[in-house]
């Protein structure tokens, strides 16, 4: 396969790295600034790539380098390699090693990163360790210096990283490009923000003793990412982690590696020093097992399914870790009659189909108003004809491939089922004509609550619009579910806007609005969605351990 990107003079040598990572098995071609091209070869790296991304555990590219130079097979057929500091890690053989990860649109090899396990996340976590005191003795200020040069290198970089992270995950472009920029926002926002991890004084309870509480970085922390959001979901735990003290292990979703490559490449660019930010990819289980039961780790902050963070709660039990989980939601999305229906209809789109209804935070079920039901479906529906599903590098695509067939299937099946108890299909329905993972961006009417998408997060391009009468029939089947993430209502009634608000059991509400993500707000859900908040002044808190200093005798 061959690539042709195009980059920016002084972005030559991550331009190189995103092509190491894109292509491993050609010498990728690349583009100036002035389009002129030219040939740069970067060898053969078959099978290099899961070495380069092995080290990565240790940040450094420059290990990489030694370790291609002292890779050797021994006479079992395991592969063994030096890493810089002369430690050898022996390692099954390269077709055990590697995970291959697929164009989610055109189906076609992009590269392979390493299968690694739990003794390479141990020495992740101990690197973490062994970096951790030299991090939390810097004053914030020179923390802060560092993740605003990161911040910097994300946003010279905004273009590829977003051309790497439709090919891997298939989300458009342009939100591809959004979602770089929003991975930055946290990266810059912590950084300032550590710069006000204030403590207090408390008026003591004796006269010969004074009460003070400082707040401190937890210590190693460890992350697990989700595929839909490659970056913003990473800078969202790394970025408030670093910026606070801590020291970071990170496992990207097996779909979505090479993102996370790029960002730990930039960290390092960006002065990050070694085993601040570790990256190690690879088999979930296992390295889930190591992170959750290796004391050294402090703390876990995990993003995905409901499902993976109660196993992954449960695990951390032996070892008393503190806990943030970002978790599936299952958002109502309810129109009152007296809502501006081309306000709720292009508040719909926004939170249904953007990243082709991949989002934790995406509307899954649409409730509305009797009185305003027809009008607003066939509003919906007018609108939902104009998107323009698409390979994410074509221009004007609006809907990228779904990530899987898995995902496929599920979008499949929540349909025949709601159509055989009785629901219609307004606009699409079934698999895209261009095959392979799209899908066509779907409207169901006369959804009922006996229907599976009801009770589950279908995470595709279907909305599915059921009817209510009355403000206490929204809330109370908006509240009807275990989740608890986000939810969104439009209505101009001032006393209603309130009352609803109050009512809705969610971590977060979007009054006359579908989208609500940024940085500088918390974000976060109530009940099976999760524990705790991300982005905000809130979000550092969660790195953070609270210690009271009692000072007697004075
Ligand atoms: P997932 O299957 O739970 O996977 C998420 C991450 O957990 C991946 O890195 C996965 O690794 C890893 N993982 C899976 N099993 C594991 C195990 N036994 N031990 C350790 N790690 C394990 O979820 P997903 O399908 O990727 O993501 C979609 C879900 O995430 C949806 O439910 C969505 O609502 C939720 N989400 C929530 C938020 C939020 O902020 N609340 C944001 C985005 C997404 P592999 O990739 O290697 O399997």
């Amino acid at each position: 396969m061959k690539i042709k990107v195009s980059f920016q003079p002084l972005q030559r040598s991550i331009a190189v790295l995103l092509c190491f990572l894109l292509s491993p098995l050609s010498a990728p071609t690349f583009a100036d600034d002035n389009n002129s091209s030219f040939d740069e070869p970067v060898g053969k790296i078959t099978g290099l790539v899961s070495i380069a991304t092995r080290n990565r555990t240790n940040s450094n590219i420059r290990d990489v380098v030694r370790a291609k130079d002292n890779l050797s097979t021994n006479t079992s057929g395991r592969m063994r390699i030096e890493l810089h500091d002369g430690s050898i890690l022996s390692v099954g053989s390269e077709s055990e090693l590697k995970i291959v990860k697929h164009n989610p649109a055109t189906g076609e090899t992009i590269g392979t990163v390493p299968r690694l396990g739990r003794a390479e996340t141990r020495q992740a976590i101990e690197a973490a360790e062994r970096a951790f005191p030299a991090w939390r003795k810097k004053t914030a200020k020179e923390r802060a210096a560092i993740m605003r040069h990161w911040f910097d290198l994300m946003m010279a970089n905004q273009e590829d990283l977003a051309k790497l992270m439709t090919t891997e995950q298939g989300k458009p472009l342009t939100e591809s490009k959004g979602e770089v920029a929003y991975a930055a926002s946290f990266l810059e926002w912590f950084g300032e923000e550590a710069k006000r991890i204030y403590g207090d004084t408390i008026p003591s309870h004796q006269a010969d003793k004074r009460i003070v509480v400082t707040k401190e970085p937890i210590g190693v922390v460890a992350c697990i990412t989700p595929w839909n959001f490659p970056l913003a979901m990473i800078t969202r735990k790394a970025g408030p982690a670093i910026a606070a003290g801590c020291t970071v292990v990170l496992k990207p979703a097996s779909q979505t590696p090479f993102s996370a490559l790029a960002l730990a490449e930039l960290a390092e660019r960006a002065g990050v020093p070694n085993g601040v930010f570790n990256v190690i990819t690879g088999a979930a289980s296992e390295i889930g097992g190591e992170l959750t039961s290796n004391p050294i780790v402090r703390k876990l902050s995990f993003t995905g399914s409901t499902e993976t963070g109660k196993l992954l709660m449960a695990q951390c039990a032996s070892t008393v870790k503190k806990l943030s989980l970002e978790l599936g939601g299952n958002a109502p999305f309810i129109v009152f009659d007296d809502a501006d229906l081309d306000a709720a209809v292009e508040g719909a789109i926004t939170s249904k189909y953007r990243n082709t209804g991949q989002t934790c935070v995406c509307a899954n079920r649409l409730l509305v108003q009797d009185a305003v039901y027809d009008a607003f479906a066939t509003k919906l529906a007018d609108a939902v004809k104009k998107l323009k599903p698409a390979n994410g590098l074509e221009p004007g695509a609006t809907q990228g491939p779904l990530i899987d067939d898995r995902a496929v299937e599920k979008v499949e099946s929540h349909i025949s089922d709601a159509t055989s108890k009785g629901a219609t299909v307004l606009v699409g329905g079934k698999r895209h004509a261009l095959g392979g993972r799209f899908f066509e961006p779907t409207v169901l009417t006369n959804v009922t609550p006996a229907m599976a998408i009801a009770r589950e997060e279908t995470f595709g391009p279907v909305a599915p619009l059921f009817h209510f009468k009355s403000e206490a029939d929204a809330i109370a089947l908006a509240n009807d579910t275990e989740f608890g993430l986000a939810s969104y209502f439009y209505g101009r009634d001032i006393g209603r806007i309130w009352r609803v608000a109050e009512a809705l059991e969610y971590g977060i509400v979007g009054i006359n609005t579908g989208l609500i993500s940024t940085e500088v707000a918390p974000f976060g859900g109530v009940k099976e969605s999760g524990i705790g908040r991300e982005g905000s002044k809130y979000g550092i808190e969660e790195f953070l351990e609270i210690k009271y200093l009692c000072i007697g005798g004075i």
